[in-house]
């Protein structure tokens, strides 16, 4: 037994103000006074210039809901999807496409009527139309039965309940949801649900739906074999399903009746009911209650003998079970195939999503790969330098360890030792391209009695005022070096004995006219100097610094503050 709901919103007139409020009007005229409504879509469609943009959407999305109930599906269709693609009116694009939806579904273009349904879904938890949301649901629910798709068909009805849109009850989205429940086999006819449904109903004065569900009940009846149940109730509704003129409930009265009475064994009533809900019908129509109304009829013939309309009936019931099956199937099939198409477009993008973490990772672990790299390289760079960096450091500390092992604290000229080497090496060198070069020892004249006059620190500055003034005199060939105490070497290369007497002279006056400034007193100072040539005394750095030394004690005792040179002589007592 099927049971068909027709649910179309119905609204009280609202008094007319503007255009807008008109298109409003004439929608909720639409099923409740369909001339009426046609009359106000007459007058709208000339002050179309005068109307918004939204306000000409509206417009279209009536009309093609007219052409729609008008059964003209190539009118309609254009229509709906124009506004379904252009109108931007989120409401009407719900609208429309769930009347598209249920266009195609007439139309057994099943398949685009379930891809239509996915849609549809997706749209639903972002619409906010309390009437698109309610339209769609019902739609949605009534396509699903017809699918075999009960249970979500039920829920889609259930939740049009939960939030009912102006002018409407909760008695038509119970009655949709009570006969999708029907099918899954779950009512009882003591069923609670059912009773509130039919509470909400009479309540509502909805008198069609009232009849539905009574039917629903006197099905029920038949299901748990109590077919006295059903026909008491049946004859109680006859009058009222009668007077509703509503064909499908009409076709189902007779059928249950053609039922139960065949349980009863009352057959003269039940082929009067079976006859009756064929003679309601057209030849032509295919459906699941013709189907029942005909297996009556052939149990009627089997059980009395007649062969001939037994096999007459069976050979109709037989055509209406596979006409209604195979439609069943199609629809079943186009559900099932659209619902495939749903998984399949999911997984290719779950599939993408997978690619694209997969892609992501990879790319976050290159990028990994490079920031290890660049670290690596930072850090090695960070070892090089350092590495550089120590060395520059060893090498400066050599360098100033090598200074300070080679220089004099006090004057930074050579020390001894280091004045000694350099000295032996020059000469050796000089020796082989035969330069001559003058050694001079430079020692201070009665230097303690400074030191004891002004001071050790006068003493001091003494000693670096020498040095500054033996420099001025010098070139950065010579050598310089303090050889002790207030005694210096200088090794003057390339010079000759006559040069570097003029030299040591000269050295000698400047130090002879210096000041230092010590204890509040202007200290004056001498030196005196003994030269060694290589021109008298060869190049070996012992001879030369001997006749030095020598030359420097015969300038102490010749009265200092003088330069004695070595003589021919010398030259001669050494060889
Ligand atoms: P002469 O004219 O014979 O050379 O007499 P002199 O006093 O210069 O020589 P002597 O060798 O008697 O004295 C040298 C003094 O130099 C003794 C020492 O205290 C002093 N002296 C040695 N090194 C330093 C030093 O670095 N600084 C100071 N201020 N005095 C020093
Ligand atoms: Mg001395
Ligand atoms: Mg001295």
């Amino acid at each position: 037994m099927a049971f068909c709901v027709t649910i179309r919103p119905s609204f009280a007139e609202i008094p007319a103000s503007d255009l807008g409020e008109q298109l409003e009007q004439a929608e909720s005229l639409r099923t409740a006074n369909h001339p009426r409504f046609l009359e106000r879509l007459a007058q709208l469609r000339p002050r179309t210039p005068a109307m918004s943009m939204a306000e000409r959407w509206h417009l279209r999305y009536l009309d093609a809901w007219e052409a729609s109930f008008q059964g003209d599906y190539a009118k309609a269709e254009p229509r709906l999807r124009d506004v379904i693609e252009h109108s931007g009116d989120p409401a009407l694009v719900v609208k429309a496409t769930a009347i598209l939806m249920d266009d195609w579904g007439s139309n057994k273009r099943y398949q685009e009527a379930f891809e239509l349904a996915n849609q549809l879904v997706e749209k639903l938890p972002g619409t906010q139309d309390k009437l698109a949301r309610f339209v769609a649901l019902s739609y949605l629910s009534q396509l699903l039965r017809s699918a075999g798709q009960y249970e979500l068909a039920a829920s889609y009805a259930h939740e049009m309940g939960q939030d009912l849109p102006a002018g409407e009850m909760a008695c038509k989205p119970m009655t949709a949801e009570i006969t999708a429940l029907y099918e899954t086999r779950k009512l009882t006819s003591s069923s609670a649900q059912l009773q509130s449904a039919l509470d909400a109903c009479q309540a509502a004065h909805e008198s069609v739906f009232t009849h539905t569900l009574w039917l629903v009940k006197g099905s029920l009846h038949l299901d748990e074999n109590q077919p006295s149940k059903t026909i008491e109730l049946l004859q109680r509704i006859a009058p009222g399903v009668r007077s509703d003129q509503y064909y499908s409930n009409m076709l189902t009265l007779q059928v249950e009746l053609a039922q139960a009475n065949l349980r009863l064994g009352r057959d003269d009533a039940a082929r009067k009911a079976a006859l009756a809900a064929l003679a309601l019908s057209d030849p032509s129509e295919i459906n699941e209650t013709l189907r029942d109304a005909y297996l009556v009829l052939y149990s009627l013939d089997k059980k009395q003998g007649n062969t001939a309309a037994a096999l007459a009936n069976y050979e109709h019931y037989v055509a209406q079970d596979v006409g209604y099956l195979n439609d069943v199937s199609a629809r079943a099939l186009a559900y099932a195939m659209a619902k495939q198409h749903v998984i399949v477009q999911k997984l290719e993008t779950e599939k993408l999503s997978r690619q694209n973490n997969i892609l992501r990772l990879q790319q976050a672990l290159d990028a990994k790969a490079v920031e290890t790299i660049r670290l690596y390289i930072i850090l090695l760079l960070m070892v090089l330098a350092s590495a550089v960096l120590w060395m520059l450091r060893l090498k400066r500390s050599q360098l100033h360890f090598k200074k300070l092992s080679s220089t004099d604290g006090l004057t930074g000229v050579y020390n001894h030792q280091h004045f000694m080497g350099e000295a032996g090496k020059a000469l050796h060198l000089l020796e082989r391209r035969q330069g001559t070069a003058c050694l001079f020892f430079i020692d201070l004249d009665n230097f303690k009695h400074i030191n004891d006059t002004y001071g050790h620190a006068t003493g001091d500055a003494v000693l670096r005022r020498t040095v500054t003034i033996c420099r001025q005199q010098l070139r950065p060939t010579d050598l310089f070096g303090r050889l002790g105490g207030e005694e210096f070497g200088i090794l003057l290369l390339d010079c000759t004995r006559e040069q570097g007497i003029a030299i040591a002279e000269r050295i000698r006056r400047a130090i002879d006219v210096a000041k230092v400034e010590g204890d509040d007193r202007i200290v004056t100072f001498s030196a005196s100097v003994g030269l060694a040539s290589t021109e008298y005394c060869g190049h070996d750095l012992k001879r030369l610094c001997r006749e030095a030394d020598a030359a420097l004690y015969r300038a102490k005792r010749a009265g200092r503050n003088r330069v004695i040179a070595d003589t021919e002589e010398d030259g001669l007592v050494e060889a």
